[in-house]
């Protein structure tokens, strides 16, 4: 594999859809490991897997 490690790309908040939220920081957006992929969980609803983002790699938390 090569090095992703770095390799992040922003996307639109799946819970809050952009207006912005806790889980998002107030944003609206997250930071999560490129390519974003919505979470597998949950398909982009939101679950306790991606922090509620919808969205699978999330950084910060889960880092
Ligand atoms: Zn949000
Ligand atoms: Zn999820």
């Amino acid at each position: 594999m090569t090095d992703e490690s770095g390799t992040y790309t922003d996307v639109t908040c799946c819970h809050c859809g952009g207006l912005g939220c806790i889980y998002c920081d107030r944003i609206g957006k997250v930071r999560v490991r490129a390519p974003a992929r919505k979470c597998r969980h949950c398909d982009g609803i939101g679950c306790i897997y991606c922090g509620f983002t919808g969205w699978a790699g999330l950084k910060g938390k889960y880092d």
